[in-house]
């Protein structure tokens, strides 16, 4: 299997530019759950830049539970995201929903998320393959490790090796937290694969409380890096708002992670 130890025994890296994905350093992801407006955006990406986040993430496209939620600013969001871009010199990771979005999306991003939703939509899988820009695959709600890998596997087997995995949380019985964090998949992960795997304290947590521990604990696991969702006024948010950090509860993470890298 392509995805597998066996197959490839070394670590993948990936590289966009200057920033690698996979190798010495911890990348950090960070920026709103949404992109809700250029202002809004521009903010969130000058923030996170100058703690030191390498990668702006932003939905344009959302996958909400009820169709009446905020649904994404679409292409208008992808513009902003872009923009940001120039701005800031940030990469962009955003989610494509949709195969008939995904070469829209792609000239945009320089990251393609597939959400946890659409782990096992397998005809996006092969979709998103086609362009040829690393994928960040984020676990399915209820996927098992085998599961989430042989996902990964249908990138990889249609021609794009750059897959980067996102342990999100996954569905359990306790409901204090929205999802239960599946720490133990980072080190499951490193043995059955060469692939980078990162962890969102976020969307695993739900609660921005968590999300410091849960970001040092998850490096402390092993993870390559981490996603996490940023917000100027977090009470405001149109999307995510109780899991969604200060900036500056953003410079505290950014700053354990210096001391944990010195300590490592
Ligand atoms: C997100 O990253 O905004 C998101 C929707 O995440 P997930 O697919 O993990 O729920
Ligand atoms: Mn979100």
């Amino acid at each position: 299997k392509l995805a597998s130890r066996e197959f490839k025994p070394d670590d993948t890296v990936i590289r966009i530019g200057d920033v690698t994905i996979g190798g010495e350093e911890i990348q950090v992801m960070a920026g709103p759950c949404a992109v809700e407006s250029r202002e809004q955006l521009l903010e969130v990406a000058e923030m996170v830049r100058e703690r030191g986040a390498r990668i702006l993430r932003g939905g344009a496209f959302k996958p909400r539970t009820s169709p009446y939620a905020f649904q994404g600013l679409e292409e208008k969001g992808l513009e902003y995201l872009a923009e940001a871009r120039e701005k800031t010199g940030l990469l962009i990771v955003t989610e494509v929903m949709d195969t008939q979005k995904v070469a829209m999306v792609a000239q945009y991003a320089d990251i393609l998320q597939i959400g946890a939703r659409n782990m096992q939509n397998f005809p996006l899988l092969r979709e998103v393959a086609k362009c040829n820009k690393p994928v960040l695959l984020k676990r399915g709600l209820s996927a098992t490790i085998e599961e989430w890998i042989m996902a990964a596997e249908y990138i990889m087997v249609s021609g794009n090796h750059q897959v980067i995995l996102c342990e999100r949380g996954i569905r359990t019985f306790e409901s204090f937290t929205r999802n239960t964090l599946d720490l133990s998949a980072v080190p499951v992960i490193k043995e059955l694969s060469h692939l980078p795997v990162i962890v969102d304290p976020s969307h695993s947590t739900g609660k921005w409380k968590l999300v410091q521990p849960m970001a040092r604990s998850a490096i402390a696991a092993g993870a390559d890096g981490l996603i996490i969702e940023v917000h100027p006024k977090p009470s405001e948010a149109l999307c995510d708002g109780p899991q969604s950090v200060t900036p500056e509860r953003f410079s505290s993470i950014m700053e354990d992670l210096q001391k944990m890298a010195v300590a490592m």
